[in-house]
């Protein structure tokens, strides 16, 4: 039997609800917060995310879906993120001479060859927003307060806001001296990536999974402790309105996301309970993003949302239910003549917006009552040759066991 790619997952319709609950609420509350749906290709240039994404990040070193397009010999990538085909389609589309901010969310799915396990899949499914066009930090407090009120109506009180700033051209280069010199001292300790990237970007030390490197990143210098002063300033302010706004929030220092393009505030939310994966949301502002696609100084905050780990830290907290669609109807019938009528009626039914089911497996009334029961169906009716002579036959409330003479041609429920 051929089977699905390792990594990958099959939602079935027992499943579906709970995501499309999710997802609604996503969307109702992206667009309570001024943000408007934008939906990109699954395909981009390799060198987009090479660009976008960083030359140095893991995600583009080791995890990215790349091949050569048939004909015009060109690489091509599956998106392993939304951030940067974003960011292009702005570009691209002269949206930047819109009035600013420009607000923009989707829900897609994004592929990464990364080694399965729970809360990591090889194509997963994310919500993601993104705002561009300020530099204040009210705009990263609302994006901030979008997530936080998602993970709310969810009902994921079992999450932690961690933040932290890492700095902006101005200051990084100060850090990033601090960093080198750190582990220059250690460097015999560090993994081989590691050690390429002591040069070319020495705050991905910071996230490497390496335990001996991870040990090392502990210790190491603090961006909140090199901070210039604009970035000092915009992080309090961020954390006075996110007091104002009663979001919770703890300030960690080991917190610096894993994508090259972060600037100044970066933010995870943080599951209890669902294991290892449990970085539910992460974002942050990445103001050198749009240039370094080619396009103009567009500074940008956002963030994105993993849905399978959402799903694990709401079944952590038990409030993965959703009320199961009931049918309003179940028409029994016996005997061809009956089954056409039973398909005009719930088809009568269908189209003015119940939901009405009739047998079509052929099988015998014992087996078709129990069926009905099985799919909780609200109202019966059995329809033979004597329903057909007479036009008329007995409506049953399933619950209550009352019976009621209907119009077959007629009846409204
Ligand atoms: P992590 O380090 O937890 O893998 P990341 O920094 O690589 O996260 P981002 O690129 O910021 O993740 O993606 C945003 C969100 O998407 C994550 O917080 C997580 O919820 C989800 N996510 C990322 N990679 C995966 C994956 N392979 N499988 C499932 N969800 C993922
Ligand atoms: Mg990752």
């Amino acid at each position: 039997m051929i089977q699905k790619i390792k990594g990958t997952m099959d939602i079935l319709p027992d499943e579906t609800p709970l995501w499309r609950y999710i997802e609604g609420i996503m969307r109702e509350e992206a667009e309570n917060y001024g943000y408007g749906e934008i939906r990109t290709p699954t395909f981009e240039n390799t060198e987009l995310f090479v660009r976008g994404v960083g030359d140095t990040t893991d995600v583009v070193q080791k995890e990215m879906y790349t091949f050569v397009d048939r004909e015009e010999d060109r690489s091509i990538s599956l998106r392993p993120e939304g951030t940067a085909s974003v960011a292009r389609a702005i570009i691209e589309n002269g949206k930047y001479s819109d009035p600013m901010p420009l607000k923009y969310y989707y829900i897609i799915s994004c592929f990464r060859h990364e080694k399965p396990q729970a809360g990591r899949s090889r194509e997963f499914y994310q919500f993601g927003t993104e705002m561009f066009g300020s530099h204040s930090p009210a705009s990263d407090a609302t994006a901030i307060a979008l997530a936080n009120s998602v993970l709310q109506r969810l009902g994921l009180t079992n999450v932690t806001l961690h933040i932290n700033s890492i700095g902006c051209k101005e200051c990084r280069p100060r850090y990033r001296d601090a960093l080198i010199s750190y582990f220059s001292g250690r460097r015999d300790k560090l993994c081989d990536t590691c050690k390429t990237r002591l040069d070319k970007n020495p705050l991905r030390l910071l996230d490497c999974k390496n335990p001996d490197c991870a040990e090392g990143a502990s210790a190491a210098p603090r961006t909140v402790d090199h901070l210039c002063d604009c970035c000092q300033k915009n992080f309090e302010m961020l954390k006075s309105a996110l007091t104002a706004m009663g979001i919770d929030y703890v300030v960690d220092p080991s917190i610096v996301r894993g994508l090259d393009y972060y600037t100044g505030t970066v933010f995870e939310f943080i599951a209890e309970g669902i294991g290892a994966q449990s970085t539910v949301c992460g974002g942050g502002r990445y103001d050198g993003l749009v240039s370094s696609i080619g396009g103009p100084e567009l500074a940008g905050i956002g963030f994105g949302m993993g849905i399978t780990r959402l799903i694990l830290a709401m079944r952590a907290m038990g409030v993965d239910k959703v009320a199961e669609k009931k049918p309003r109807l179940y028409v029994a019938s016996m005997g061809d003549r009956a089954t056409v009528t039973a398909l005009e009626i719930v088809e009568r039914l269908r189209r003015g917006g119940v939901f009405a089911e009739c047998d079509v497996v052929g099988r015998s009334l014992k087996a078709q009552m129990k069926y009905a029961n099985k799919i909780s169906a609200e109202y019966t009716l059995i329809i033979g040759e004597s329903e057909i002579e007479s036009g008329k036959a007995q409506l049953r409330n399933m619950a209550t066991g009352e019976q009621t003479e209907v119009t077959l041609s007629s009846f409204e429920i």
